[in-house]
């Protein structure tokens, strides 16, 4: 049982103050306790020798001489000098008259000010005794709360033992890494005695994250029904592959491959197949489906967007003419003869958006489920799918490399094919960052291509709302004003019949230009749009510029996308300038974000981490996660209390009762 009391029980939290605590969400010593301080102040560690002018330091010292005070009109000066590893320097402070009652020669103190090289001397801001400060001081950063005081009230709960940290782990680990207990982490959290306190405690945490990361991950991986190999018809598959219009690329037969490797294992497959925009994910997402056909089993495909499952339902019913495809969208006329046809199993494979999860869709034998997710990741819809295909192979197409130890937590390593070839060398986009000042320079550029009969696709962040920067109206009206030429929109408030009018139109037209949303970010491919220009750069992450500026670059002539922001967005858009791999550009992206967005929502069931680094704490992951490993396969842990306590936890967390579940 988890003993905490309200925060206002505890020494020294008046109303006022349990007022700031419950602002900052902190409603019971317990979470006081386990929030972490988001950074420390350290005056263990400055280096006396290495100083240089100007410089703001905090040192410890020892006062050498009596402290002399000089009066002037305004102010007061008081000096004095001080001891600092070996080296004197003498110390100013204004206006601290009382420094001459209060400091003596001997004293240790600490002082914290500026160091001026010329004269040797501290003009200091702050001195404390030492006996009053703590070496390493906390920064808890909460709004209206010292952070001194904070220390004050920990310090309470502590002495008066109102709370109770239990721990999560199982002893064994903190035993073989030599990890502080729970409680023991906390305190060291919050009154550090050195720097080796800090890390050790936050090696702890990285590591809990880690391995309550891993359980849930191997849960779900575990949940995975078995099913019979499938028997699938090889010859078929192979005849298909020699009728295509291309030759394979080697990734692409190494992922097909993979694929089938697994079809024929006793239990479903969940696997990742990771490559860039262009790589040919959906033929082997197609080879895929032909197989499981050929098994009599069904297959579902799920696209992010309309228009990108009506692709994948053009080009699959194209090359794949032996199986029977069928769209099932919004705009699907008869849904329920199609609905009828899927469960007599007269179709072999339904391809629709998300939505479909949704519709009440019945499967004779669905037997694979392939989630084109495009450049979102999300571990999420692996969930989602759950009452549906969780005992199904599932197949995921993503465009976004997930960092490797990520992958191999979630995926593990065996599960992932990477596409890293793409079929047609296309030349490269180039990308000039502009700023909004300068788009005189972009329209003359307009102005050549669109006379050259090259078509130009505009994107904005918003349609109508202007808090986004630009919108369709504000271009759309910037444009009709400096162009002559047919200008057509898109976005998601149009009519669907609309939108293809206006996309069919602007793919006929030579000199069109195209303003539209982040809806042409995928499937669409016009081979005489040369130009893209981007507005309010700023709003769009980097995966998704790059995406978009994979609509153009489809024929041969040179192509080029502008990206318009005034905001002071240079670094992160520059990014785009210096390379056109996806892969690069996901991993800085992720760099600049972080990684919540790949462990996906609150609602998804996956924790924030607090402590846990993606890129710098791979070795910790790996660790846990083969800990985790060790832990489900030993016999003895199944229906065990160990089991049900971590179980127990993970549900906690996901819950988010906790502090950092999610
Ligand atoms: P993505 O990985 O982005 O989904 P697609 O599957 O849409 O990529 O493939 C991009 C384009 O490359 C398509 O036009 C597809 O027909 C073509 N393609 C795929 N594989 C090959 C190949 N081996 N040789 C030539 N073209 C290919
Ligand atoms: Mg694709």
């Amino acid at each position: 049982m988890v003993t905490t009391h309200p925060i206002s029980d505890v020494k020294g939290v008046g109303k006022a103050l349990y007022k700031r605590f419950l602002d900052a969400g902190i409603k019971t010593t317990y979470d006081l306790i386990t929030t972490p301080p988001k950074a420390y102040e350290d005056y263990t560690t400055v280096d006396v020798s290495a100083l240089s002018d100007g410089q703001i330091v905090t040192l410890q010292a020892v006062v050498l001489s009596a402290v002399h005070v000089h009066s002037m009109t305004r102010v007061s000066r008081a000096t004095f000098d001080i001891l600092v590893d070996g080296l004197t320097l003498s110390v100013i402070a204004f206006n601290q008259n009382y420094l001459k009652e209060s400091l003596h020669a001997g004293d240790e103190i600490i002082v914290k000010g500026s160091y001026q090289a010329r004269t040797s001397s501290i003009t200091a801001s702050k001195i404390h005794h030492m006996a009053n400060v703590r070496l390493i001081q906390p920064i808890y950063g909460l709004e209206g709360i010292y952070d001194r005081h904070i220390s004050k009230i920990i310090k309470a709960i502590e002495t008066d033992q109102q709370v109770d940290i239990f721990e999560t782990l199982p002893m064994e680990d903190l035993e073989t890494y030599r990890m502080p207990r729970r409680d023991q982490a906390f305190h060291m959290l919050h009154f550090p005695e050195s720097k080796k306190d800090i890390q050790e405690a936050q090696r702890r945490f990285k590591y809990e994250e880690a391995f309550f990361l891993s359980l849930q991950m191997s849960y779900q991986t575990k949940e995975k029904t078995k099913r019979p190999p499938k028997v699938y018809d090889l010859e078929r598959v192979k005849k298909a592959i020699e009728r295509l219009p291309f030759e394979l690329t080697d990734d692409q037969k190494k992922a097909t491959n993979d694929i089938f490797k697994d079809f024929r294992k006793p239990y479903a497959q969940f696997r990742l197949i990771q490559g860039d925009v262009g790589s040919g994910k959906t033929v082997v997402a197609g080879l895929a489906a032909l197989a499981v056909a050929s098994a009599n089993e069904q297959v579902a495909i799920m696209a992010p967007t309309e228009l990108l499952a009506r692709q994948h339902y053009d080009v699959l019913s194209r090359l794949f003419e032996e199986m029977s495809i069928a769209l099932l969208s919004s705009r699907t006329k008869d849904k329920k003869t199609l609905k009828d046809r899927i469960s007599h199993h007269e179709i072999d494979v339904v391809i629709g958006t998300h939505a479909m999860i949704e519709e009440d869709v019945v499967f004779d034998r669905l037997g694979l489920v392939i989630i084109d997710e495009q450049h979102r990741f999300g571990v999420r819809a692996r969930s989602e799918l759950g009452n549906k295909a969780m005992s199904q192979d599932i197949l995921y197409l993503s465009a976004t490399p997930i960092p490797r130890t990520l992958a191999m937590v979630a995926f593990k390593d065996a599960n992932i094919s990477v596409i890293r070839t793409k079929p047609e060398a296309r030349p490269d986009v180039m990308t000039h960052y502009v700023n909004r000042d300068d788009i005189q320079m972009v329209f003359s550029d307009m102005d050549r291509r669109l006379a050259n009969g090259e078509n130009i696709f505009i994107v904005v962040p918003a349609i109508e709302s202007l808090e986004k920067g630009e919108n369709i109206e504000t271009v759309s009206g910037l444009i009709a004003d400096r162009f002559n030429v047919d200008v057509w929109t898109m976005h998601a408030k149009m009519a669907s019949d609309d939108r293809d009018l206006a996309m069919a139109s602007f793919r006929e037209k030579r000199g069109a230009i195209l303003i539209a949303t982040t809806m042409i970010e995928v499937g669409i491919d016009v081979r005489h749009a040369t130009m893209m220009v981007v507005f309010s750069a700023e709003q769009f992450g980097l995966s998704q510029l790059h995406q978009l500026r994979g609509r153009v670059g489809r024929g041969d002539r040179p192509s080029v996308c502008y990206l318009i922001s005034e905001k002071e967005d240079v670094n992160r858009l520059m990014i785009l300038q210096s390379t056109n791999d996806g892969f690069e550009l996901s991993a800085k992206d992720l760099a600049l974000r972080g990684p919540g967005q790949f462990v996906g929502s609150r609602q998804s069931g996956f924790f924030k981490f607090r402590f846990l680094d993606f890129f710098e704490d791979s070795a910790i992951l790996e660790e846990a996660s083969r800990r985790v490993e060790r832990l489900l396969d030993d016999p003895m842990f199944e229906g065990s209390v160990r089991q049900a306590h971590l179980v127990k936890r993970l549900k906690r967390m996901q819950g988010a009762s906790e502090p950092y579940a999610m």
